[in-house]
């Protein structure tokens, strides 16, 4: 399975994620959550922030920044590398933001010069950026952009669904107010968990709201005391917690931390650099632009001139290898989609380009 997301989960989180359901009050249980909490400010990198564990997609993770972050009025500004740029433009709007999108070239990413023009031109309450657009593969560096909230006194919000626990970050030296993400990339865990970590910054923007929440289930009125009581070994109710999903994320967490963060960093980027050499040596070219603003954990190599797409994915499935499609708007039938994260092997990228090359071989490339 090497689609970007859901992955392959390591045998040890699927055992515990099959174990029968625990109350949500039994004390095991208390010690997971808690546990995976404290874990996720070490994955995360953000030693003070605020973790919050949700049964629920990515997008809800998106939902609850946004909902919680803006009050109708407030200006916010996206940066877009695709899809899921455009994605979170539409969520602010429906909260009643006034939304700027600067959105990049395909392939390329806006130039920190650019949103800085543009933070001095307005101000902005909120500003959102895609660590990897899971659309095109392309990666934008979070520092910099950090470091312009912060400069600028807008709170930042990094989605981290295709990045975190893959690329590196590092919310709190990079000053990244919330960094969020979904179980189902490169955390390990099957889909149904929403997760985010939350600066203090971003803590206290939200406490002084003068409007309700727009959103009753994200409100962080209703979570907020959870999370700190699960953190405390107490239990707390809100909604019911994704008991098996909790469990099996605090296996992975302790997972990726025995691996170590600036490890697994690495590997991703050597696993991605691989995984482009061999796509470059096919003759394929990628979506990304250059190699600084390529994903290591998903790659997005346009078809081969000749080479029609729907031939090649029916290639491909009858390989031994899931592949995914394209999924921009426009380009999508001229592109597919590899995704290389979480604990995918060496071997696994062997046997991926192998196929990949079978695939297009059988379709009559020649390259
Ligand atoms: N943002 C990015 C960058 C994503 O890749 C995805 C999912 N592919 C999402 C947001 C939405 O996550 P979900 O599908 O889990 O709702």
């Amino acid at each position: 399975m090497m689609i970007p997301g859901p992955i392959e989960f390591e045998p040890a989180v699927m055992m515990a994620v099959g174990m029968p359901t625990t109350s949500h009050v039994a004390p095991d249980f208390i010690e997971s959550f808690g546990h995976a909490l404290e874990m996720m400010r070490e994955v995360w990198l953000a030693p003070s922030g605020q973790p919050f564990i949700i049964a629920g997609s990515g997008t809800l993770a998106m939902d609850m920044a946004g909902a919680n972050l803006v009050e109708p009025g407030d200006r916010a500004l996206v940066i877009s590398t695709g899809y899921f740029g455009e994605r979170y433009a539409e969520l602010l709007r429906r909260y009643g933001a006034e939304v700027t999108v600067l959105a990049a070239e395909t392939g390329s990413v806006v130039s920190i010069k650019a949103v800085e023009e543009e933070l001095r031109r307005s101000k902005y309450k909120l500003m959102t950026f895609t660590h990897v657009d899971t659309s095109t593969a392309v990666r934008v560096d979070p520092e910099p952009l950090g470091a312009l909230g912060e400069k600028y006194g807008v709170i930042t919000v990094l989605d981290g669904v295709c990045s975190v626990a893959g690329e590196k970050i590092r919310q709190e030296e990079w000053k990244i107010d919330v960094v969020l993400t979904a179980s189902q990339k490169a955390v390990g865990v099957p889909p149904g968990l929403a997760l985010m970590v939350v600066s203090g910054r971003a803590i206290e923007a939200w406490k002084k709201r003068t409007s309700p929440v727009g959103s009753y289930y994200s409100d962080w009125t209703h979570w907020l005391p959870v999370m700190k009581a699960y953190e405390d070994r107490r239990a707390a109710y809100f909604g019911t917690p994704a008991v098996n999903l909790v469990t099996g994320l605090e296996v992975s967490l302790g997972l990726i931390l025995k691996e170590g963060i600036e490890a697994r960093f690495s590997r991703h980027s050597e696993r991605g650099s691989t995984f482009r050499t061999a796509m470059r040596d096919l003759g394929l070219r990628m979506i990304p632009v250059s190699e600084e603003v390529s994903a290591n954990t998903l790659s997005a190599p346009y078809y081969p001139n000749g080479i029609k797409g729907s031939d090649f994915m029916k290639a491909i499935g009858s390989s031994d290898v899931i592949l995914a499609g394209g999924l921009l708007p426009g380009i999508k039938e001229s592109y597919f989609r590899v995704g290389h994260m979480g604990s995918v092997t060496e071997g696994d990228i062997v046997t991926t380009v192998a196929a990949i090359t079978r695939a297009l071989a059988s379709c009559g490339y020649k390259g």
